[in-house]
């Protein structure tokens, strides 16, 4: 089946993310929008992530578990897992990696914890805008570990990105899908780098704000509207 989506949404946990991006307020907008799944992929955090699915219960929206891992080489990477569990190892693993500065509220941003009535119950001290310790090989290898897949993000940026950062895609790594930011203009970049034909993609907003949020006009086929059959998908 056709499943319109958006797999690339900050909350108001990302110091860069709007303090409205709040797991209703995202929720009540994808359903506006008339996506069938989002997924909540936070810089380096998945705090806010539960409370999303959460709020999402009473809708037929699919919530991905989901992080936006930075790697030591400064590539941004989407992590999806099939459950809160897996994300929660996963999570154990990059606290582990973290350098503990402060974050500076004033010049980065908040960085709120939210309960699923949009209530700040907490607020992540240590800045998240920063690269952990994980390596892409280690990353996409400890991912695989734990069940979930990786999509290099926004590959087409000139920072934060895979082909930014190291001119092309390494082979041997494990990676079906990558993504492009906000517009299809794969034909373009493949015209650029042939080999990139090989992968599939996702277009999604990598949205900071509510009104960045996707409309429903991207799909993904998938067997059945559930997060197991989208990850399939996107393995
Ligand atoms: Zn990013
Ligand atoms: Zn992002």
């Amino acid at each position: 089946m056709k499943l319109s989506y958006d797999l690339h949404i900050h909350t108001a946990l990302s110091p860069c993310a709007s303090d409205d991006m709040t797991p209703n307020n995202i929720v009540n907008m994808a359903v506006i929008k008339g996506l069938d799944a989002i997924a909540i992929t936070d810089h380096n955090s998945s705090d806010n992530c539960i409370s999303v699915i959460k709020a999402a219960k009473d809708n037929e929206l699919v919530v991905i578990p989901g992080v936006e891992l930075q790697t030591t080489e400064e590539v941004h990477l989407l992590c999806f897992f099939n459950e809160v569990s897996a994300l929660n190892d996963f999570q154990s693993v990059i606290d582990l990696h973290m350098n503990k500065t402060n974050n500076n509220r004033e010049i980065f941003g908040n960085q709120l914890i939210m309960d699923e009535n949009d209530f700040v119950v907490g607020e992540k001290q240590h800045m998240l805008l920063t690269s952990s310790g994980l390596s892409l090989n280690k990353a996409i290898q400890t991912v695989a570990e734990i069940g979930g897949v990786v999509v290099p993000a926004h590959i087409e940026r000139n920072s934060y990105s895979i082909l930014g950062n190291l001119g092309f895609i390494p082979s041997g790594l494990n990676l079906a899908t990558l993504e492009i930011y906000k517009n299809d203009h794969r034909a373009e970049l493949i015209e650029k780098h042939k080999d990139l034909e090989k992968y599939r993609f996702l277009v999604n907003s990598d949205a900071h704000a509510l009104g960045c949020i996707s409309e429903a006009e991207r799909f993904i086929e998938a067997k059945s509207k559930s997060i197991f059959d989208i990850i399939q998908a996107i393995k």
